[in-house]
């Protein structure tokens, strides 16, 4: 079913196209000419980090970032509950086992509940920026140095919010703040730890051209193309994030006052606007019907077939995700076609 009012939507109208057109007229349809390092460039610069790696995707970034800290079988990881699965999925790829945090109010990892889920075995946090909300990184900065942890940002909804943590993982997913189609890039101030993910992206070839490689590395390399499609995002990035700024705005304004909509706290950079709501299921169903797409909350990770805990603890994130949604945020989003969507969620509630 194709919607009128998608989820999401790629704004490619910057330099996308030149760019990916001078890949394919140079020949630079692998890894290979100048397009990859322009984009990690731009990306590190625009953070104001030392070193960026692109990779294939954020799953990628993600399991770089990992086993560059040196993660394996054996070591725990502190993943939230609240988070899209490829969080703990990373962690699971290295061998490690993912421990999962309950989320606070504003969706993110509950800092308080840290310190209980630490062990001997514990070796890093995995804070996710959930939906453009900033972590409370000075204290997970604390924890983590107090207990002597690393730290890997799961960054993929939250381009725009500067990194602190050892490593800073991004998604470049069609549906992301920007876009490669496919994509992702880890960003770190740590010269051995950027040498360390490029040598576990590019199958740990040695440069003497042996064929002996040392360790069980990847092929998580991102294409030229992709990079020239990230690269002319990057570029726009401020542009598209105060875009996004006036689409928040603009959601709020249209659904404030109505008693059966909860509005979320305030985002540090937009990526979907989430809110809860009484009668989810026939909301969407109607919103549908009306061409908006909508989708729902995370389902937490240990209700996840693949981590389900047999405990069944009690769960903040289990109300949120069962009330939960996000509504079509793009940039090509009109005020005109906000304004219809927040009118008809406002006819639905009206006409109950
Ligand atoms: C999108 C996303 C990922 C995975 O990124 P991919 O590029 O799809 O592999 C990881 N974590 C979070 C929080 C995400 O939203």
């Amino acid at each position: 079913m194709s919607f009128k009012y998608p989820v999401s939507r790629p704004g490619l109208d910057g330099r996308e196209l030149e760019y990916v057109t001078e890949t394919i007229k140079e020949g630079w349809i692998s890894s290979q000419g100048p397009f990859v390092q322009r984009f990690e460039r731009a990306f590190a610069d625009y953070n104001r980090i030392a070193h960026g790696v692109a990779c294939s995707s954020g799953t990628a970034a993600l399991t770089l970032a990992l086993r560059a800290l040196g993660i394996g079988p054996g070591d725990e990881v502190i993943v939230p509950e609240f988070t899209m699965v490829a969080s703990a999925w990373a962690v699971t790829y290295t061998g490690a086992t993912p421990v999962f945090v309950d989320c606070a109010d504003d969706l993110n990892i509950d800092v308080r509940r840290i310190e209980e889920k630490i062990t001997p075995r514990t070796k890093a946090i995995m804070p996710v920026h959930v939906y453009g909300r900033r972590c409370d990184m000075d204290t997970i900065m604390d924890i983590a140095f107090q207990y002597n942890l690393r730290v890997v940002e799961d960054s993929a909804e939250a381009h725009g919010i500067r990194p602190v943590g050892d490593i800073a993982c991004y998604s470049l997913f069609a549906n992301k703040i920007i876009t490669a189609g496919e994509g992702g890039i880890c960003l770190t101030d740590d010269a051995r730890l950027a040498g360390q993910l490029a040598h576990l992206r590019g199958m740990a070839f040695t440069t003497d051209h042996s064929f002996v490689h040392k360790k069980l590395a990847y092929n998580f390399r991102m294409t030229a193309m992709q990079a020239a499609v990230a690269l002319a995002q990057v570029e726009r990035l401020d542009e598209l994030l105060a875009t996004r700024r006036e689409i928040e705005h603009r959601y709020d304004q249209g659904l404030k006052n109505i008693p059966e909509v909860t509005l979320m706290p305030s985002r540090d950079v937009l990526w979907m606007y989430d809110l809860r709501v009484q009668r989810r299921a026939e909301l969407c169903a109607f919103l549908a019907g009306e061409g908006i797409e909508t989708r729902l909350f995370f389902k937490p990770m240990s209700r996840q077939p693949g981590y389900l805990d047999p405990r069944w603890p009690s769960l903040n994130a289990s109300r949120f995700s069962e009330d939960g949604l996000y509504l079509p945020t793009y940039t090509a989003l009109t005020a005109a076609d906000q304004d219809f969507v927040t009118g008809r969620i406002r006819a639905f509630y009206d006409a109950l």
